[in-house]
């Protein structure tokens, strides 16, 4: 088959790499597997990258983000510096640093780039591990399954198009693919195939330039059940959205089923042609809505099985509380438990959680703090005025506090070193910089001021 004709060849060309570098990588990407606890793997391993060689001799590694590339460095740093030495045979030091061009955003819910692409039907692009068995129903999401469900049990029959809206993180990925899982066991024979908006403009494209287009019509124009994630992706892309009206109209016509999945309704993407968004309305549109607290608990409880966990209620609750806002980051909340819980071996306490859930909070936290504020605060605690902080007296006594405000204002605002150093009686950002470094290493080895700095984040996002 030819590789324009092949959904699943990916189109993203990453940095190449002698092939020697690759497979070093990839064989203690496998090393590293077999040391720690899958979802542990999948989570925070699996998505790495391999960037290129430092001048240093250092090979970068490249994480999704700050977050990741910390927390990875410091739980799964040696390990994996362990794996590349061992598998390379001699010494491999490691850089993490944050991907400057990740992988297309759809990719990020379906299997990242560098290990082997999970056993799933390859053909059709459906992720075996989102099924409607695992999904949990609730008054959220409760019409976008049922619709889903129907769909699956009589393509072509009911909804055509279904359209399913709902914001990042809600199951919309989950339930196409759920479609998909039911469709295949049923129908082997049928051709359902899964693929993001954005692939499918990567293909459009590909296809363009290797002259393929009559291939790229065909793959598409055949199947049975067509699921496209994210539609919204298209807006604004012309030569896609033609294509796309196409292709959509011949499976109509051919009586063969089409599902999407969008953040927007159709009336709301912007960009998109009026005989696109009409399309798109002609069938059933239904919306899921972020999960209420009982769902959220459910789903926790239901993960947390598939995980072979024990999850206590009063755990679950809190988890369920303290995360509102989407289901991937209830899930991540609750591998970050896991996770924690088997390094520190230790059993899933109540403890435990606050300790794993601090990390996260802070990206939930809506609410701007102010430098101002901070700076009271701080003052306040240690009982010296805020005019102290923001001098330059050198005395232990203002200088800590001082180091401390600096780093809650880096913590918990999104100002800028120089921004900070301004507020500080307009020092040097280097200043700043040390502060910050000092505090968050300090923090790690006492235990004391670790306390005090998780006291006066509490106060200050009262
Ligand atoms: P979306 O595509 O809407 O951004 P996803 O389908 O990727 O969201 O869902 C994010 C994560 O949350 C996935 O791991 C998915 O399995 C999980 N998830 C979402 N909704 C549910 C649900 N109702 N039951 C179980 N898991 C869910
Ligand atoms: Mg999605």
């Amino acid at each position: 088959m030819h590789a324009a004709q092949d959904p699943w060849i990916p189109t993203d060309e990453r940095p190449t790499h002698t092939m020697e570098l690759m497979e070093i990588w990839q064989t203690a990407l496998a090393l590293v597997k077999e040391q720690v606890a899958p979802q542990v793997f999948d989570m925070w391993l699996k998505p790495l990258r391999l960037g290129r060689e430092r001048g240093d001799g250092r090979l970068e590694i490249l994480a999704a983000n700050d977050f990741s590339a910390v927390y990875i460095r410091d739980h799964y740093g040696n390990l994996l510096e362990s794996a590349l030495s061992t598998t390379a045979g001699r010494l491999c030091a490691i850089q993490f640093i944050v991907d400057p061009n990740p992988p297309e955003p759809a990719a990020a819910t379906a299997s990242p780039e560098p290990v082997a692409r999970p056993s799933a039907p390859a053909r059709s692009g459906v992720d075996g591990r989102y099924t409607f068995e695992n999904f949990v129903v609730g008054s959220c999401n409760q019409f976008a399954h049922a619709a889903a469900a129907r769909v699956a049990d009589a393509p072509a029959t009911a909804y055509n198009p279904l359209y399913i809206q709902g914001g990042v993180g809600l199951g919309k990925t989950h339930l196409l693919h759920a479609i998909g899982n039911a469709l295949l066991r049923a129908r082997p024979d049928g051709k359902t195939l899964y693929i993001t908006s954005e692939k499918f403009m990567t293909q459009l494209v590909e296809s363009l330039r290797f002259k393929q287009v009559h291939n790229f019509k065909e793959n598409f124009r055949s199947v049975d059940v067509l699921l496209i994630d994210d539609i919204q992706f298209i807006a604004g892309k012309k030569a896609t959205q033609e294509e796309f009206f196409h292709t959509f109209n011949a499976l109509q016509e051919a009586n063969k089923q089409i599902v999407l999945s969008s953040d927007s309704f159709p009336g709301e993407i912007e960009h998109l042609e009026e005989r696109l968004r009409s399309r798109f309305s002609q069938g059933l549109v239904v919306d899921i809505h972020p999960p209420d607290l009982e769902t959220r608990m459910a789903i926790l409880k239901k993960k947390a099985a598939q995980e072979g966990m024990d999850l206590q209620d009063d755990v679950a609750f809190f988890l369920a509380e303290a995360i509102q806002t989407n289901v991937r980051e209830l899930e991540g909340a609750l591998i970050r438990v896991f996770l924690l819980a088997s390094l520190e071996k230790e059993p899933v306490t109540m403890a435990l959680v606050k300790e794993s859930l601090r990390g996260t909070m802070r990206r939930n936290e809506p609410r701007q703090i102010s430098m101002e504020k901070i700076i009271e605060t701080v003052a306040a605690y240690y009982k010296i005025r805020p005019l102290d902080i923001r001098s330059d007296k050198r005395a232990r006594r203002y200088s800590h506090p001082r180091q401390v405000a600096m780093f809650l204002c880096k913590q918990l605002t999104k100002y800028s070193y120089p921004d900070i150093a301004f507020e500080f009686g307009n020092r040097n950002h280097t200043t700043v910089l040390y502060a910050v470094d000092k505090i968050a290493s300090q923090q790690q080895v006492d235990g004391d001021l670790e306390q005090v700095v998780t006291t006066l984040t509490a106060m200050l996002r009262k």
